[in-house]
């Protein structure tokens, strides 16, 4: 017998962890499922949410599961294989099976991450993914982008204007258009072409090397390679996607093409921020406790 919930929550981000605490707070019985090793465990400051100066994202994640455990929230540590509808929904895990009349999907995105040599050292500290989270921390420092596509272009431009003059656009060859490239060398910043092998500096980062042998000088980097949505779970599901990108499309209380499966967070179009994702996971929340008093 699988255990029935009032909802299910996947993913325990901000935007899971928030919708979880107003359903514990309307006394609802909701459960959080999380495999661990989420992407907001790997932010070592956040320094953009209301009220709070800067916090690790661990530590944000990790005051959010307190709180779910005093408002009665259950936490449990599995990977959701699948959501299947059937008299509600049912989810399977990697360790059990959970019945619930709603669903939040909040499991977020992961990037994309170059196989680049010495990449721990200096990843959240001065090799970043997100200019919207760490652009702030790359202000006046000699900046190396490496990417593979034409966004990776318009990020060089984009934080030639907000950071730093002193950009390094590492790309494939033969990926930008001539005029691309002569347009980004007026502007100053540098392109080359090549692959990153290895990231140089012990403590402190000095540059990249590339396969070519070639090594270019820097104090930050930025990824810029995209990501991969954490939805495969839904795959037996029919969610409406995004055209472009296969983003989960939602209602403005953040309910998919399925009814009653709502989706928050970074897994759908938009920034990936954790004061974005939090608020739709409010948003979510209260949405289904208006459904469940209605029942
Ligand atoms: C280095 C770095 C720095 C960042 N800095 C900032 C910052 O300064 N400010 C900011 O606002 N944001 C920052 N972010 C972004 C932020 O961490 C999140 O992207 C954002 O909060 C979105 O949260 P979310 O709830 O949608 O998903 P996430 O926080 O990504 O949470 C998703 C959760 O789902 C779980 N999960 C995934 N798949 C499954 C599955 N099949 N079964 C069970 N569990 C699953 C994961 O373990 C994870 O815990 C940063 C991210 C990184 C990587």
């Amino acid at each position: 017998m699988a255990a029935t919930y009032d909802c299910i929550i996947i993913g325990a981000g901000p935007g899971g962890l928030q919708a979880a605490i107003h359903l514990g707070r309307y006394r609802r019985r909701a459960l959080m499922l999380d495999h661990g090793a989420g992407r907001t465990r790997h932010a070592l400051h956040i320094e953009n949410y209301l009220g709070i100066p800067a916090i690790s994202g661990k530590n944000l994640v990790d005051i959010g599961l307190g709180q779910l455990r005093q408002f009665g929230g259950e936490f449990r540590r599995e990977h959701v294989e699948t959501v299947m509808v059937a008299d509600g929904f049912l989810i399977a895990t990697d360790q059990g099976r959970y019945r619930a009349p709603f669903v939040i999907a909040s499991t977020g995105v992961t990037e994309k991450i170059p196989p680049i040599a010495r990449m721990n050292r200096f990843f959240g500290r001065s090799v970043f993914t997100c200019v919207d989270c760490d652009g702030y921390h790359t202000v006046g420092k000699k900046l190396a982008i490496l990417g593979d596509s034409l966004e990776s272009a318009r990020l060089a431009l984009a934080m030639q204007q907000m950071f730093t003059q002193t950009i390094t656009l590492v790309l494939p060859g033969g990926l930008l258009p001539p005029d691309l490239v002569e347009l980004l060398t007026e502007e100053g910043i540098i392109v080359r072409a090549g692959t990153p092998q290895e990231f140089l500096g012990d403590p402190i980062l000095t540059g990249v090397r590339l396969h070519s042998g070639e090594e270019i000088f820097c104090e930050v980097a930025m990824l810029s390679y995209g990501y991969t949505i954490n939805d495969s779970y839904l795959a037996g599901l029919d969610v409406a996607r995004d055209g472009n990108r296969a983003e989960i499309v939602t209602s403005g209380v953040h309910e998919t093409s399925v009814r009653n499966l709502f989706a928050v967070g970074a897994l759908k179009p938009g920034n990936p921020q954790a004061i974005i994702a939090a608020g739709q996971g409010c948003q979510a929340a209260i949405e289904i406790n208006r459904r469940l008093l209605a029942i």
